[in-house]
This record gives structure tokens, C-alpha cells and sequence, in this order.
């Protein structure tokens, strides 16, 4: 190996049969605690590895030790009870294999913060703070009954808990003040926010900013079938979640002004977002308050889009949109490029919530 650092990879789910004793170890042990080698046995295979001995081996045993039926009797029940539990053990390795399965799609939300399990289902129950995937489970399908009385969507509820968990961890690190409505209202209508609505940097350190009216913003990177942003409350404090869904900029501004909208207007509720701004019929009542918000913050209303999905203009950029309106640029493009309008003519930017991640 010379000085070459081996790194060992640590198992998804350990086999708990390995943890067992076999027979054959058990009579290893007795040898030579008598002082008896074992190789007197005369065995082809290494006896360590004997999960079951004949009866003329438990015999030839006896005899080199110069023990009668009682050891007999031990080492027949020795090994009936290692045949149970085997049993067991591979019952139990299956069904921990099959739920590694289902939950091994949360493994980078850990941060790398979860490390002292033995294995990394193990570490995924660290990260979700319980003793047993059943655990897991039943707190996954209980979000998830509230994410479908709340959306049209499909959700994948071990997913979904595990990014808004990720976000439970985080605010557990953020030292919040008290909350302080009236200081939120006046920043975000105060619109100093405009002059970095640019900025994927600036973006993303607007946590520090937040934190100054008691509201915890945290940033967790999409993962499949979960929402673009959830609100939810701790302790009287809002804990605003916002994901990179669509890793567009545009889209992240809409997201934390919806939901910023629903902390204002919302009080102590929980809402977990899977769409935004949808036009459908089916948009809740919370929902449109929550979308009115943020097109008056962010569009001063609604006619932008309205003008952009009319397509009353065989062109129409995004500076014009910005003039007409009054709004930045960027926001002219959101709904553009919702629209696909002219589509190669708009532009989007980047953002990426897993540059925390790596
Ligand atoms: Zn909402």
C-alpha cells in the first residue's frame, strides 16, 4: 500500500448475521481455553466458519476434551439457537436493504454532518432523528397527507420529509430573535431588495438579512417530487424554506416573496408549496393571497403577465416589459420564459442551492 491512504466505504445497510457467533467459533474458544488444539479435530475447513458440527464431530470433541453429554448438550443448543437467530438476522437484513432502498435518495441532505452510524442507514436515521425506518415512515406519510390537502401534485413523502427535516436542522443553528412583522412588511416594501435582484451571491446571503426581523430563511436544494418553498413555525418564528427548483433566479424571488407573503398574511400556519402561481381553478384561497403578494412586490401586479400571455406583440423583450412596468429586467423574464416566449431570446440566471452541499 506504500503510504497510500485507503479510504474504507462505509456499508448502506451491515448484515446483523455477521454480529453472530457461530458454533464453531464457540468450540475455537473453549480449545483454547483448555489448552486443546483444535487441529486435532482433523477438519478440511477452518472451524470458525462450522455453522453446524455432525454428531461424530460434537463426539470427537468431547473426547479431546475429556467433557461427557453436558457439552454435547451445550454446543447441539448452541448451534440450534444460532440457526434462529440467522434466521432472523437475514429476515431482518432483507427488510433494512429494502428500506436502505427507499430512503437512500436523502443521502446528500446529511451535509456529511451524520457519520457515527454503522452503516449508512444508520446514518440516515441520525439525520432523521428517530430509532427506526418504520419511525421514518409514518412522520413521512403524515407531511405528506398535509402536502395533499394542500396541492394538485404528486409528492414522494420520504423525500419531501427528509428536505423539510433538512431545514428543521438548519434553523436549530440559526441563533432567532423574536419575530417582527411590522419590520419585515417595512423591508420588503422599503424594496432595497431591488438593487440585488441580479445577484445569485447577494441571494443567497439573504438569510442574514432576515434574521434581523426574527424570520429563519433557509435554503435547501431541490430533490425530486418535493415544493419550490414551505413556511412553517417554530416557537411563534417563521421558518421560510426555499428549494432551487428549476435552479432559476427569477423563480427563487417568486418563491421567497410567495412565501414571505404567506408568513405576513398567514399567521402561524403550515403551508408547503408544490406549485406556484398556478392559474388553475383549483388554487386555494391561501394560495392566491400568498401569489397576489408576491405579483404586487414583485410585478406591481398583475398586468405584466397578463400582457405577456395575451401575445398581443409578435415581440416583446424583457427591457420594454421592464420600462412598461417599472420592474427589473429579471422579473420581466420570469414570465416570459414561463410564457416560452421566444424562447431563445430569454434570458435566465443560474442559481444552486447545492454549492452548500458539496
Ligand atoms: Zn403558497
Amino acid at each position: 500500500m506504500g503510504d497510500t491512504q485507503q479510504i474504507i466505504e462505509k456499508p448502506n445497510v451491515v448484515n446483523p448475521r455477521t454480529a453472530l457467533c457461530t458454533v464453531g467459533e464457540e468450540l475455537g474458544d473453549i480449545f483454547r481455553a483448555n489448552g486443546v488444539d483444535e487441529a486435532k479435530m482433523g477438519l478440511r475447513t477452518s472451524l470458525t466458519k462450522k455453522e453446524k458440527l455432525t454428531d461424530n464431530q460434537i463426539k470427537r470433541a468431547c473426547r479431546l476434551l475429556n467433557q461427557g453429554e453436558s457439552l454435547a448438550t451445550y454446543l447441539r443448543n448452541f448451534q440450534k439457537e444460532y440457526e434462529r437467530k440467522s434466521k432472523l438476522a437475514s429476515a431482518a437484513y432483507k427488510k433494512a436493504k429494502k428500506n436502505y432502498a427507499r430512503l437512500k435518495g436523502v443521502l446528500p441532505l446529511l451535509k456529511n454532518e451524520f457519520e457515527d452510524g454503522l452503516d449508512r442507514l444508520d446514518d440516515i436515521l441520525d439525520f432523521f432523528g428517530v430509532d427506526s425506518e418504520e419511525e421514518v415512515f409514518a412522520g413521512a406519510d403524515s407531511a405528506a397527507a398535509l402536502f395533499r390537502k394542500q396541492n394538485n401534485v404528486r409528492v414522494d413523502p420520504v423525500n419531501l420529509k427528509a428536505w423539510l427535516r433538512r431545514g428543521e436542522l438548519d434553523f436549530q443553528k440559526m441563533n432567532i430573535g423574536e419575530y417582527d412583522a411590522q419590520a419585515l412588511r417595512k423591508w420588503i416594501e422599503g424594496r432595497e431588495w431591488q438593487r440585488i435582484i441580479d445577484s445569485a451571491d447577494d441571494f443567497l446571503k439573504l438569510p442574514e438579512k432576515l434574521m434581523e426581523f426574527g424570520v429563519a430563511l433557509v435554503f435547501v436544494p431541490f430533490i425530486p417530487r418535493t415544493v419550490y418553498g414551505a413556511v412553517r413555525w417554530f416557537d411563534g418564528k417563521p421558518l421560510v424554506q426555499v428549494s432551487d427548483r428549476d435552479k432559476d433566479l427569477a423563480t427563487c424571488w417568486f418563491t421567497l416573496f410567495h412565501e414571505l407573503g404567506h408568513v405576513l398574511l398567514h399567521h402561524n400556519e403550515e403551508i408547503l408549496d408544490g406549485e406556484l402561481n398556478d392559474k388553475g381553478g383549483n388554487t386555494r384561497r391561501k394560495e392566491k393571497e400568498a401569489n397576489k403578494f408576491a405579483n404586487e412586490i414583485l410585478f406591481n401586479g398583475d398586468n405584466l403577465r397578463k400582457e405577456v400571455f395575451s401575445r398581443s406583440h409578435d415581440t416583446l423583450s424583457a427591457s420594454y416589459l421592464a420600462a412598461k412596468y417599472d420592474v427589473p429586467r429579471l422579473l420581466a423574464s420570469y414570465w416570459l420564459i414561463k410564457a416560452q416566449y421566444q424562447p431563445y431570446f430569454q434570458v435566465r440566471k443560474q442559481v444552486d442551492f447545492a454549492l452548500f452541499y458539496q
